[in-house]
């Protein structure tokens, strides 16, 4: 029997939050070094970005289509947390084009996240749907820091241009900054605050960049910034558990 491809998932993505996720690719090619799946997944790093899918197309729409029928859409599906849904490999397969006219289909509360500026490809589908959101992933502005920890994945200019023409298109975008790389995330939220209708900041796990006491004065200068500007966000634990154990002035 196929696998069940919608799954019930815990991850708190504060507004954007889903009941379920979503498989789609075993894999991903872009690579990040800090990839917690792939180490959930216990893959050597060779084999996670050599991404293939879990089934083939067709049966893989058939068993989907299984899968909304029994979900109530307002639950949502957020696309995806174990993969990156607009990878290279997906410019060759095609299968998300698919998947979001099934979504629509079924007026299912659709959440993506990304880092690619493929997901341009498919702007018309997009704006077509009535229930959907497109999360772009920032996690630093620097090119060298990019390169470090994404290897394979576009910058964070690109990423930037793909916020704004989802704005253009009247497409709901927000934006992941998670995990922080560096000293760079105010200047992903300036230069994208007035395209974005959301922000989610999350710390980088299992790797020293910082100290506790640094990700604890950074959570209370995001929620500076933010409040400076007015904008919507939030603070993913284990960062925001992190602040309420010392207080910064
Ligand atoms: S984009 Fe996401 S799933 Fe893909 S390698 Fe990076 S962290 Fe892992």
């Amino acid at each position: 029997m196929a696998t069940k491809l919608i799954y019930k998932t815990k991850v708190d993505y504060g507004e954007f939050s889903t009941k379920y996720s979503l498989r789609l690719y075993k894999g991903c090619g872009h690579g990040c070094r800090y990839c917690y799946v792939r180490r959930m997944f216990r893959k050597k790093y060779s084999d996670w970005i050599k991404a293939e899918p879990y089934l083939p197309k067709n049966e893989y729409m058939k068993q989907l289509e299984k899968d909304v029928e029994k979900i109530n859409p307002n639950d949502g599906v957020l696309i995806s947390f174990t993969t990156d849904c607009y990878q290279p490999i997906e410019m060759k397969l095609r299968y998300m084009p698919e998947i979001l006219k099934l979504f629509n289909e079924y007026d299912v509360r659709t959440v993506i996240l990304t880092k690619s500026s493929n997901v341009l490809r498919d702007l018309d589908l997009l704006s077509r749907m009535s229930n959907v959101a497109v999360g772009i992933t920032i996690t630093t502005t620097d090119i060298t820091e990019k390169r470090r920890w994404e290897p394979h994945s576009p910058g964070p200019r690109v990423r930037i241009a793909t916020v704004k023409q989802l704005y253009n298109h009247n497409i709901p975008v927000w934006i992941s900054v998670e995990p922080i790389l560096d000293d760079t995330w105010p200047y992903i939220v300036l230069r994208t605050k007035d395209y974005a209708q959301y922000y989610i900041f999350g710390k980088l796990n299992y790797f020293r960049t910082y100290t506790t006491a640094e990700w604890i004065v950074i959570g209370h200068e995001i929620k500076r910034l933010c409040k400076d500007y007015g904008l919507k966000y939030y603070i993913k634990p284990p960062l925001s558990e992190l602040m309420k154990s010392a207080i910064v002035y």
